[in-house]
């Protein structure tokens, strides 16, 4: 792992923040699509940093290791942009309850944060499907923005964000915006849509609205191995809390799809 310093500050929305970092080890990095990585935010008044060690086990055991008081919080995030060994990661801002979004909303230049990843023993390609789908919320939109970029002009997509309002938008073609403060939500407004069997699927954001979505492309035939899914936060659970049982059985299942 590394550490990271918070280059520049930058609000996208009223609730999203972009960050650019520098920090060791980025130049080495390959391009993938939607590259997962873990940021360590420091306890107060303790460090981010875990241990050299690239090797997930034996940094996995070093974090471990360290007494809970000065244990850096780890959460997932997504690399927005990778380019010139700046690092780009959008934050949303969903209040105070959690470490990563607190950390978000006061951070500015100079902070320095830990990072592990992105591997790319984690990559998963894109479907070669007609149409490829993409839904989620707020905390898959630097996902899906970074995967529409990647495609090229000529595949079909669609795309869902949901959001809290318009103000929420983000300059992104093509994507069909789903406002919470219109009473809309994004199961009601995916599930909604005709779409062949054949399609591709992305999901990602809130786990229950992931898992609904899923239940819904299996229903509609699509193969379970074409569906790339991903629970990205629990309502009322923090990412340090044990997984469910839905999680548990959701995980097994994302391992069986990878045999199919
Ligand atoms: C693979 C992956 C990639 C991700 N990429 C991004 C990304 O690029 N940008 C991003 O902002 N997030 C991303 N997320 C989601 C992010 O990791 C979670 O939202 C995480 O819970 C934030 O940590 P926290 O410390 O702020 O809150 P936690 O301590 O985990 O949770 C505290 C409380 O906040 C609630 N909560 C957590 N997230 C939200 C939310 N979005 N809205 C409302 N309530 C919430 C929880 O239910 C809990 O009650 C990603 C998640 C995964 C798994």
């Amino acid at each position: 792992m590394s550490l990271l310093t918070v280059t520049s500050v930058q609000p996208l929305t009223p609730r999203m923040v972009r960050m650019t970092f520098t920090g060791d080890g980025l130049a080495d990095i390959g391009t993938w699509p939607d590259q997962q990585l873990k940021l360590l935010f420091p306890k107060p008044g303790c460090s981010a940093f875990v241990s050299e060690s690239p090797d997930v086990g034996v940094w996995y055991q070093a974090y471990l290791a360290i007494p809970e008081e000065s244990r850096p919080w780890m959460r997932s995030f997504t690399v927005r942009s990778l380019a010139d060994d700046v690092l780009t990661v959008d934050f949303v801002l969903h209040g105070d309850s959690g470490p990563a979004s607190a950390w978000a909303a006061r951070a500015k230049p100079g902070d320095v944060i830990g990072r592990f990843g992105p591997s790319p023993d984690y990559a998963r390609p894109l479907g070669g499907a007609d149409v490829l789908v993409f839904a989620g919320d707020e905390t898959a939109l630097p996902a899906i923005a970074s995967l529409l970029e990647l495609l090229p002009s000529s595949q079909q997509r669609l795309a869902f964000v949901e959001v809290a309002d318009p103000m929420e938008e983000q300059d992104i073609p093509g994507v069909r915006w789903v406002h919470r403060s219109a009473g809309e939500n994004l199961v009601s407004v995916v599930t909604a849509v005709e779409v062949p069997s054949s399609v591709w699927a992305w999901l990602g954001g809130e786990a229950s609205a992931v898992r609904a979505l899923r239940r819904h492309f299996v229903a509609l035939g699509v193969s379970k191995k074409d569906i790339e899914f991903s629970g990205y936060w629990r309502r009322t659970f923090t990412q340090d809390d044990a997984p469910t049982a839905e999680d548990l059985a959701e995980a097994q299942e994302r391992i069986a799809a990878l045999s199919e």
